[in-house]
């Protein structure tokens, strides 16, 4: 999440009277506790594993571009402006583009969005994956979602997890006309939910029995992430399961995770597109072409891109060059071109490391740990857009946010969904405390997620079931002068957090959870 709210003078004032506001509407902060998930399911014996996938779009509709009425030139909406289309229609509410500033009018469509799901299933338990193109997806809609799914589709649990595009509509809110203007197309949120309970009984109708294959790509992916803040840690393995079907040794779908801000084509790009995993999705399903030559063949199925730890913050800004995969020619300003050679990089290292995985098995036991849990919410700006309603979260108080959390085993791998965007450091190990750090403490989030999971492979799902923000170690945080690592003032990411305490309830909560599931 990038550049909230920033007029600052009129913060204030509002706040305090959201203050006001708040103190009576504090009484039914629980109330969505009607929505906690408690669900504990440990499964020893093993059984054939099905899957089954479906992709549908969730592209919203959006005239090819602007036309300013009085000079019929091309135009990028402003404030308080009527709008005509190309075709002389008026429109008065654009689809905001999430992930930069304000106002930012999409202006056509350069690739559909979709809702893409894989289901699992050991003939106890059916998971539900799905990964939505989108910048963040709020646990209220989740629960919405898992209600409008029918009782028939015998979905156990349903993760819906965000690829976080930042060149796709708001739906999350702060990204809108104004700062003070929730972003999002009710209409468009409601499609988002239909389409993907779609998917879901569709994924399900297309259960078979599989073998699944687990490849991991661990090292070959870091050219194409940068850390913008230290210290430097990345999640920069390419994990991948591939489910093909026993009957007749197709690929019915691949799920693939990664961790990066889908960002490449930067906060000047006006249309829809979900960056970087279009095209490492095209490339994985339909090959890799030079030109019109086919120089990789694709395994078909549908492509499930999940991201992974993306905060800290895992970027491919302008400043970081990106080669063509055929031509080596270098890609540093925010591309077309830039994001599909990365996104054909990434799908030729995903292709090569299918062909020899580590681990094959088409029988298992799927354990289940889900826990709803409570984070205080210390952050000014949020609190206002919570009161403003930019940020709706339906029932959730102001001085708390609900939120979820779910660890997973089938068989040899395992899986931990955080609620937002997690520093790198939390996953993997590498948390620092430099001098100057807010709290003078040692590092808190220790041992690293990675380390405390059971099971040979681990998959760490990010802005899975929400989007709270950045997960930021207590150790590292820095609103207050003097800074860490000789910075003169603090560093970008405090302002986008729930606040110091996000990640050490997190991480101990997972931590109880990791052992129940062990
Ligand atoms: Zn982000």
């Amino acid at each position: 999440m990038i550049k909230i709210l920033r007029q600052q003078g009129m913060f204030f004032f509002l706040l305090i009277q959201g203050y006001l506001i708040c103190s009576c509407s504090e009484q039914n902060k629980d109330s969505n506790s009607l929505n906690n998930i408690d669900l504990t399911i440990l499964n020893e014996s093993a059984s054939g594993l099905k899957a089954g996938f479906a992709a549908l779009p969730i592209t919203p509709e959006v005239p090819d571009k602007w036309i300013d009425k009085n000079s019929d030139a091309e135009y990028n909406p402003k404030d308080g402006d009527t709008f005509t289309d190309g075709n002389g229609n008026g429109i008065f509410d654009p689809v905001w583009i999430a992930g930069f500033g304000n106002r930012r009018a999409a202006n056509g469509i350069h690739d559909d969005l979709w809702a893409r799901t894989m289901i699992v299933d050991d003939g106890t338990t059916r998971m539900a994956i799905v990964s939505l193109d989108v910048i963040g997806f709020m646990n209220n809609a989740v629960t919405d979602v898992r209600n409008m799914i029918s009782s028939e589709a015998g979905v156990t649990y349903m993760i819906i997890t965000s690829t976080h595009t930042h060149e796709g509509p708001d739906l999350l809110g702060l990204w809108g006309r104004k700062s003070i203007k929730s972003g999002v197309n009710k209409e468009y949120l409601e499609y988002v939910k239909v389409q993907v309970a779609k998917s879901v009984e569709i994924a399900v109708k297309n259960l078979r029995l599989v073998h699944l294959e687990v490849s991991e790509e661990m090292t070959g992916a870091i050219p194409f992430v940068r850390d913008s803040r230290m210290p430097e840690v990345f999640d920069p393995g390419i994990r991948m399961i591939k489910a093909i079907d026993k009957l007749d040794g197709k690929t019915l779908g691949t799920l693939i995770t990664w961790g990066n801000h889908p960002e490449t084509l930067w906060g000047k790009n006006l249309l829809i597109t979900s960056d970087f995993p279009y095209y490492l999705r095209e490339g994985v399903e339909k090959g890799i072409f030079n030109g019109d030559s086919l120089v990789m063949p694709g395994i078909d199925g549908v492509a499930v891109y999940v991201n992974g730890a993306v905060g800290g913050l895992m970027t491919t800004s302008p400043g970081l060059a990106i080669n063509d995969p055929f031509t080596g020619k270098e890609f540093k300003d925010p591309t077309f071109e830039k994001a599909q050679a990365q996104g054909e990089q990434l799908a030729i290292l995903a292709l090569n490391s299918m062909k020899n995985p580590v681990e094959k098995f088409d029988s298992a036991a799927i354990s289940l740990v889900v826990r709803t849990l409570r984070i205080p919410l210390n952050n000014k700006s949020f609190k206002l857009a919570k009161i403003l309603g930019v940020l709706d979260r339906g029932t959730s108080g102001l001085r708390y946010m609900w939120t979820e959390l779910a660890v997973f085993k089938i068989g040899p791998l395992s899986f931990a969904t955080l609620p937002g965007e997690v520093y790198p450091e939390i996953i993997n190990g590498g948390i620092e405390a430099p001098e100057g750090n807010d709290f003078s403490i040692e590092p808190v989030e220790v041992p690293s997620v990675r380390e405390m999971m059971p099971g040979k492979y681990k998959f760490v799902f990010g802005l899975a079931n929400d989007e709270i923000g950045y997960i930021i170690p207590k150790s590292e945080w820095d609103a207050k002068a003097p800074y860490t690592y000789g910075r003169n003032k603090a560093p970008y990411g405090e302002e986008n957090s729930m606040g110091p305490e996000t990640a050490p309830i997190l991480h101990r909560k997972l931590q109880k959870m990791l052992v129940e599931l062990k």
